[in-house]
């Protein structure tokens, strides 16, 4: 009867279903891939059945960099026994039929009711913004640590779902990396679980290991038992004692039959002949060749990592909600020809005082905000995101006069202070500058399309600088 009830309430119409006042797409294998249709619907129903499927639609709406996309409630249909922790850790629970659609409706409440409390700020590095990422997906879901699952679809034989679906195949190694900067910060605590060992030269765990000959790195070599016959003190391999026609050894030196082990003879270890240069040793070298780039390296050479288990930290529990404070940036130091932002805050501070002054001066605050730069930074690598920034101030420079001043807020926003121009000359400049390093990304880039938001104002005479560049730079993130 409660089915009933529940069935009555339940429209199904071109995938899109509505109850209550909720509104859900079902996701099936014909569906589009293009997951940028599904932004408004409150939640997904994605039918598992196709596992490949299933996985790319997951690894789609996770890995967005965008809150209605990466936090978005996604509940299976059709999920038989899936223990696949990929999928098991990124959606939000299983149904059997739509009846049960009803009772999804909690926790979707509960996410979005949590999602409103998140802290949106611009991230001031590539860390912070995966990281907060990852932050606010644990807190949306009462998450409290971080588990790593045995997986073979990673280069470094295990994952940790809710970090490693940001990357791509073969990247795993930076998973570790930021779980380090994470536990450095003090946001995760460790507790030991493993340890893995990967390439010294592209950090890839899938190695093969093997015995070696120390004279010409061969693997072709074969062991045998060294045989020491007591009466005559005689040392060899046991093949010099062996025979064609039974299995009784003889000794090559004295020709008695050997009887008892232990008692007229022993095994005192092994001997290890080359097959390809004919050396004979004991000790062999033990390497490890690298699947992924062929590199061959002894095995004390190798990397070895703790995988551990972690917990949030206090402080990584509140930074959902506060936002992860680091003070690693320092960029706007080492750029030339930028001030950092202490010292743009207190020349503004002049600047506001000198327009008060005289009614005839005016100045003008100019942000550019890269809303997806970061995808450019993952691709590219993270020692390459100052010459890009460089790059892009050396476009403004260009653009403006020598008077004029730049600040590197973060890695993606810069802000510039233009003087005694109109606003309406100024907002000219700005969309010639933001054509050029579109036009300078795409060209240099692989055509990736930057997305440039830009804000121009006069400076206020009324608010603080601070607060005005603060509320621009807010305003500019939400929008984009
Ligand atoms: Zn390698
Ligand atoms: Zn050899
Ligand atoms: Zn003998």
């Amino acid at each position: 009867m409660i089915n009933k009830i529940a069935k009555d309430k339940i429209e199904f119409k071109d995938n899109v279903i509505s109850f209550f006042n909720k509104s859900f797409y079902f996701i099936e294998s014909s569906s589009s891939l293009m997951i940028d249709q599904y932004e408004d619907y409150d939640a997904i129903i994605l039918d598992a059945r196709d596992f490949d499927f299933t996985r790319i639609i997951i690894k789609k709406f996770r890995s967005h960099s965008k809150i209605e996309f990466y936090l978005k409630p996604i509940f299976l249909i059709n999920n038989r026994d899936n223990e696949d922790p990929f999928i098991k850790e990124l959606v939000d629970g299983s149904i059997v039929s739509f009846d049960q659609i009803p009772e999804t409706i909690n926790d979707i409440n509960q996410i979005q009711m949590r999602i409103t409390q998140l802290e949106q700020s611009v991230a001031s590095s590539i860390e912070i913004q995966i990281f907060k990422k990852v932050l606010n997906y644990m807190f949306t879901r009462s998450v409290n640590n971080l588990k790593p699952y045995a997986d073979m679809n990673t280069s470094i034989g295990y994952s940790y779902p809710i970090i490693s679906v940001n990357y791509d195949t073969f990247e795993d190694a930076k998973v570790l990396e930021i779980l380090e900067w994470a536990e450095k910060e003090n946001l995760i605590w460790p507790d030991f679980h493993d340890r893995i060992y990967l390439c010294s030269n592209c950090k890839g765990g899938h190695l093969s290991y093997r015995e070696i000959c120390p004279n010409c790195n061969s693997a072709n070599m074969r062991s045998e038992d060294l045989v020491h016959h007591f009466p005559c003190g005689y040392i060899g391999a046991i093949s010099d004692f062996k025979n064609n026609i039974d299995t009784v050894l003889n000794c090559p030196k004295c020709s008695k039959n050997l009887r008892h082990i232990g008692v007229d003879y022993d095994k005192p270890s092994i001997i290890n002949h080359c097959q390809n240069c004919n050396e004979v040793f004991q000790d062999y070298t033990v390497k490890a060749k690298c699947i992924q780039c062929a590199t061959d390296t002894d095995v004390q050479f190798l990397i070895s990592k703790n995988i551990n288990v972690y917990k949030l930290t206090k402080k990584g529990r509140t930074s959902a909600l506060s936002g992860i404070v680091s003070s690693e940036f320092t960029l706007s130091d080492e750029v030339v020809g930028t001030v950092n932002t202490k010292i743009f805050a207190t020349m503004m501070h002049y600047e506001q005082e000198r327009i008060k002054s005289n009614i005839n001066l005016s100045s003008n605050i100019v942000v550019f905000y890269f809303s997806n730069i970061f995808d450019l930074y993952r691709a590219i690598g993270r020692s390459k995101e100052k010459s890009l920034l460089s790059e892009f101030v050396s476009v403004i420079r260009s653009n403006i006069t020598p008077a004029d001043f730049i600040c590197i807020n973060n890695p993606s926003v810069i802000s510039v202070c233009i003087n005694d121009e109109t606003i309406e000359n100024v907002k000219i400049m700005v969309m010639k500058i933001t054509d050029i390093i579109e036009e300078l990304v795409m060209n240099n880039f692989d055509r990736f399309q930057l997305e440039i938001s830009t804000h121009a104002a006069p400076i206020s005479k009324q608010i603080s600088f601070e607060k005005q560049i603060q509320n621009i730079i807010k305003d500019l993130v939400e929008q984009a």
